[in-house]
């Protein structure tokens, strides 16, 4: 049987060909460790590591010293909110957030509650917005942080993150953005938007699984934080441990292709999701799309198919790999946390599911998953309407 069509890119990304050509001299010959500068192995994968650095920074238009390389958002997110709340506590323990955030922020604002802080986790609008007003409303004499992220992984929306930064500078307060799903896809300057940190991921734009970064602001404001790792002072001592030279390499080849693709992957994958959302609707005038139609990432697709189960949905359509969400809860029996925000009951929340395209998908697959996703809600429906009138 052929594998099935992919489209859950927001969970994660094949590794591009490019970027797995550029990462393999370092898991090769040019193996040495990054911190061993007194030779030539140590030398020129030092070196590798600082061109990395210094195209990233440049694709946020920050400078190389602002970047801390991690394991991932995950790791960068809990430096970033742990570091700096225990630094600045003094200030105050006071974080705002919203409550479509990613489980790596959300739990890891639930731990610093624990250890005493006060969270307030803003709601959202019906398409997933957190008010800017709402932000500036929430921020208090002792508030430390503000985290929003960019763009929301399970329904796309894009956070107004530009007017609460300029509120959050105003206000004298940090400003955090958990950028995963939209580094590489959309714009992002760090001085026009005020973040002050910024987490993001090398695969989720065709990188490999386990590198990240954390953008830690150093001039105006500087930031400063709490390191999380004892060790050897790696990253100016903000995250010790060896740096994953491979995975840093190919985490910068992804951002170029990314960056260099950016308009011209929006547009074709945007067609695409209309042309899904489109052909949906019609067989299926029932479906309610979640999220923003306007201010949304162009790769996806949120759909409430109403009085279908989506797990058992998603079981049923042996073409089409997608989910019903993020990837981290897809093990969890509760409505996801994005639906309810949203203000979606538990039946219609148990109803969404997350198509995410990807750079890899060709017209032929979208139209074949369109024809399978139609043909396979039809056949849930029709058995349950005839099991409806056999038991009366
Ligand atoms: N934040 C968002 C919005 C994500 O989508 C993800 C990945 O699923 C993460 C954080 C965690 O990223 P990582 O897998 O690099 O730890």
């Amino acid at each position: 049987m052929n594998k099935p069509i992919y489209l859950d890119n927001q969970a994660t990304t094949p590794l591009d060909p490019a970027v797995l050509e550029a990462m393999l001299p370092y898991l090769k010959n040019k193996f040495g460790n990054a911190a061993s500068i007194h030779h030539r192995y140590g030398r020129e994968v030092k070196e590798a590591v600082e061109n990395s650095r210094k195209l990233l920074a440049e694709s946020i238009q920050c400078r190389p010293r602002d970047i801390i390389f991690t394991s991932g958002a995950t790791e960068s997110i809990n430096l970033a909110i742990k570091g700096v709340c225990r630094k600045y506590q003094n200030k105050g323990q006071h974080i705002v957030t919203q409550q479509t955030e990613h489980k790596a922020v959300l739990d890891t604002c639930a731990a610093m509650e624990q250890a005493g802080w006060r969270v307030t986790y803003l709601p959202v609008d019906a398409e997933g917005f957190v008010s800017p007003q709402s932000v500036y409303n929430a921020i208090e004499k002792d508030t430390v942080l503000v985290t929003v992220m960019h763009a929301n992984n399970e329904i796309g929306t894009i956070q107004p993150v530009a007017e609460i930064g300029a509120i959050c500078r105003q206000e004298n307060v940090f400003f955090m953005v958990d950028a995963c799903q939209s580094f590489g896809k959309l714009d992002i300057d760090v001085n026009e938007m005020n973040i002050d940190l910024m987490a993001a991921t090398a695969h989720k734009i065709y990188g490999p699984k386990g590198v990240g970064f954390l953008y830690i602001r150093q001039k105006g404001p500087k930031v400063r934080l709490e390191m999380q790792m004892d060790g050897g002072g790696h990253e100016r001592g903000f995250r010790s441990g060896t740096l994953a030279v491979p995975q840093i390499v190919g985490f910068a080849k992804a951002t170029e292709l990314s960056i260099d693709r950016k308009e011209e992957e929006n547009h074709r994958l945007g067609s695409f999701r209309d042309k899904m959302f489109q052909k949906i609707k019609s067989s299926h005038p029932d479906i309610i799309l979640n999220g923003s139609l306007e201010q949304r990432l162009a790769h996806n697709l949120n759909l409430c198919f109403p009085g279908l189960e989506a797990e058992s949905l998603i079981m049923k359509m042996k073409g089409v790999a997608c989910s019903t969400g993020s990837a981290c809860s897809s093990a969890n029996l509760e409505p996801s946390h994005v639906m309810k925000a949203l203000g979606r009951n538990n039946e219609m929340a148990h109803s969404a599911i997350r198509f995410s395209l990807g750079r890899f998908n060709t017209e032929k697959e979208i139209d074949i998953a369109i024809e399978e996703i139609i043909n396979t809600v039809s056949l849930i429906k029709q058995k349950s309407l005839q099991h409806r009138l056999v038991n009366g």
